[in-house]
Formats: structure tokens, sequence, C-alpha cells
């Protein structure tokens, strides 16, 4: 378990299955302990032990079983409340709380805010606490997630609203990805210092057992391929090689199929 000092709350980062995060979110003061995307229960069960608290909420990202599968079982350990997107409550197990970007959930002590995010599926949120970011899986290390719902336009409609957010803000995403996606931008952005540089700090973190992951807005902005068409110089030269229009929308499609058969 690594832990994160926020202003207002701790994020601890437990590792689960074979490559998701699963974050707890330990607010400073009151009773507020909540467990983002709990892909299973025993390593929640085991972190609530070790920090002295009971679970008092899940948020769920999207609906996808290696997000949710703790669930039910977390619920009937805490009773705790279980928080998902309202376009997606059919498909949250055990969901109590619908939230949107109009609605966010409200917890004592923390702001939070939710982003719609469709695109991974159609109805993918996010949460931010200040400057954290708890994105699922629709913005990775250097990746992003697969159109397995929705159409690139909307994933990039979605990636853009991420894009907008401060540059320091810390990404939380739900699966150390990090390296494979590094390979595949490697073959896409071939100039780019920035990547190269990334490379090789982030294999090294990971040859040492740690994680990739939080990443910041400003770090994918400069390496992730999935957000290099924000860059019009980087749109023209991919645009000039695959012999696509430079439109960011097309330039981020052909990168995403790409990746799908990659
Ligand atoms: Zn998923
Ligand atoms: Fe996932």
């Amino acid at each position: 378990m690594w832990s994160y000092q926020h202003t207002g709350f701790t994020v601890h980062q437990l590792p689960a299955l074979r490559d998701n995060y699963i974050y707890l979110i330990e607010a400073d003061s009151g009773n507020v302990l909540v467990a983002v995307d709990p892909a299973e229960a025993v390593s929640v069960r085991k972190a609530c032990r070790q920090l002295g608290k009971p679970l008092t909420h899940i948020f769920n990202t999207h609906h996808h079983w290696d997000h949710t599968d703790g669930n039910l079982s977390l619920k009937k350990d805490f009773g705790c409340l279980i928080v998902g997107a309202a376009n997606d409550a059919e498909r949250i197990p055990g969901i109590d709380i619908v939230v949107s970007e109009i609605s966010p959930p409200a917890l004592p002590g923390l702001d939070v805010s939710v982003l719609d995010v469709p695109g991974h599926t159609k109805g993918h949120i996010t949460y931010m606490i200040n400057d954290a970011l708890f994105c699922g899986d629709t913005l990775f290390g250097a990746g992003c997630g697969r159109l397995f719902e929705g159409t690139a336009a909307q994933m990039w409609h979605s990636l853009n609203k991420l894009a907008g957010l401060d540059g320091q803000t810390k990404i939380y995403c739900a699966h150390e990805y990090t390296l494979a996606n590094l390979a595949y931008a490697s073959t896409i952005d071939i100039n780019n210092p920035a990547l190269a540089e990334r490379i090789i700090a982030d294999k090294s973190r990971r040859k040492q057992g740690q994680p990739t992951i939080p990443s910041s807005i400003d770090k994918e902005k400069a390496t992730n391929p999935f957000l290099r068409p924000l860059d019009p110089a980087f749109c023209q030269h991919y645009a000039a090689a695959h012999n696509i229009s430079s439109e960011p929308l097309a330039v981020f499609s052909d990168i995403r199929k790409r990746k799908d058969s990659w």
C-alpha cells in the first residue's frame, strides 16, 4: 500500500488483481473512508483493518466487474454507501446514491465533483477531490480506455474535459498499464524528448516495484499519445505521416484504432 498526502485527505493505493489499483480516500477529519473501484473486497478489508477505520463509501467510476466486484461483499461487511453514475444505475451492484456532473456526492469535510466522461462505457464518470482525479478507465498513464460502448468523438470530448483541468492535478487511474502504453506511444510519437524521459523514469519505477501512478495532467499532456492531438504541430506531423486529416479528432481516432490491433 502506498499513501499520498493531499490537503484534507490521504489517498491510499492498493494493488489488486493482476494490474488494477483500488484507492482508499481517508479524510483528515470525520470518519470518511471511501474505496474507489473495489475490484475485490479482501485487500480493502485488510487496508481498513490497518487504518483502524470502517469503510463508509464506495465510489464506482463505471460498471465493469474489475471495478465493482467488491461492492456487495464490502457493503455487507460495513454497510457502506455505494455511489455511481445516474446513467448506469442499473449496472452498478448495490448502488445507493446516483450522481452526475450536476449532482455530485456529498461527503462530510470533502468537496467532490463529478465529470461525465463517456467513451470506455456510456456511463463512465470521474471523481475529483481538490487536486486528485479518480478517472477509472478513461485516462491511463500514457493511455486511454478502449471504446467498448462509446464513440471516438465521445472519448475525445471526455479526454478534453480532463486535459482542461489544472496541470498539477494528480491522476489516480484504475490500472497499471503505463509501460505497455509507453511502448505503443514510442511507435507514434518518435521525436518527443519528454516521452523518452518518461520511459526511462517509469521503467526504473517498475523495476523497483513502485507504481507509475499517480501521474499528472501536465505529464499526460506532454507524453500521452491520446492527448498529444491537442498539439497542432503533432497533428500536422502525424497526419502527414499517416495520410489522414490533421483535424484533432481524426488524429485521435486513428491513434485509438491502431492501438486496438497493435
Ligand atoms: Zn473498464
Ligand atoms: Fe478496468
